[in-house]
């Protein structure tokens, strides 16, 4: 069942820039869906529309099953991690992975230690035990990036979004978080979007890869991978 879909969607700039022209793209609950195409091709903007951070021109982003509701989702349901791990400088990484949970304390009623344990829990599950502590300019960037992503899923959103997350760091520490993502999707059940420039990347963690048109982005290829390539 679809999470969230993009109906004919058009985003032109005030520049002039006519980034998507006619997208439509279903994400369904589940899956590891990576979002590749030539650079300019839209794809960054096609995961700001479905994270609210821009509006579509023309089309509509359509949350849920049900045919025409265009419902947000409530704080919380989201989690977004850019290249950039923009985690704040004055805070621990435990500081910085609670933030959401204050954002959306109110909804979700968690109490104190409830809100540690759950700190606590995605700080271990990103592999960053022992640096709950620790500020952001005493880790590595393969560190940082596991903080923002332990961040994005503090609160347990249905739906990750990820733009080019990796794309920063050294080879090796990119193959590794690779790794990591790949156990925490099998392991938590929470649909992926990913946007990438690395094909192996696309096929290494995917069970689909949409390929866009160049700019304006469209669908071109709409590939689903039954059996998903084996990890060690
Ligand atoms: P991709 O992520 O596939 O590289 P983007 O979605 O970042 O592509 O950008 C698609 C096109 O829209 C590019 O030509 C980019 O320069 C342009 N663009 C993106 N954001 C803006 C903006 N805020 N204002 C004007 N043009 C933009
Ligand atoms: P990404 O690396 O994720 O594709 P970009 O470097 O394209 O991101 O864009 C970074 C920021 O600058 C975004 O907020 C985007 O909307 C904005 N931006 C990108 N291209 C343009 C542009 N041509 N004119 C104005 N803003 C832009």
């Amino acid at each position: 069942s679809p999470v969230v879909a993009l109906r004919g969607v058009r985003k032109a700039f005030p520049t002039g820039t006519l980034a998507l022209d006619g997208l439509d793209l279903s994400v369904n609950r589940g899956e590891f869906l990576s979002l590749v195409g030539p650079s300019g091709c839209g794809k960054s903007t096609a995961l700001r529309l479905i994270a609210g951070l821009a509006t579509p021109s023309a089309g509509a982003v359509v949350w849920g099953d049900d045919g025409g509701a265009t419902r947000a989702p409530a704080p919380g349901d989201l989690g977004v991690v850019f290249q950039e791990p923009t985690l704040m400088p004055w805070a621990t990484v435990a500081g910085n992975v609670r933030l959401p949970l204050r954002l959306t304390r109110r909804r979700s009623r968690l109490h104190g230690d409830e809100a540690e344990a759950r700190v606590a829990a995605a700080i271990a599950r990103v592999g960053l035990d022992g640096f709950a502590a620790a500020y952001p300019r005493e880790l590595s960037g393969g560190m940082k990036m596991r903080a923002a992503i332990a961040r994005a899923l503090v609160t347990d959103p249905q739906l990750l979004l990820m733009d080019e997350p990796f794309a920063a760091l050294d080879e090796i520490t990119r193959f590794r978080l690779d790794n990591a993502l790949s156990g925490l999707w099998q392991g938590l059940g929470t649909t992926v979007v990913f946007v990438t420039h690395s094909v192996f990347e696309a096929v290494y963690l995917s069970t689909r890869i949409v390929v866009m048109t160049p700019r304006p982005g469209r669908v071109a290829a709409d590939v689903t991978i039954d059996a998903p390539f084996p990890r060690g």
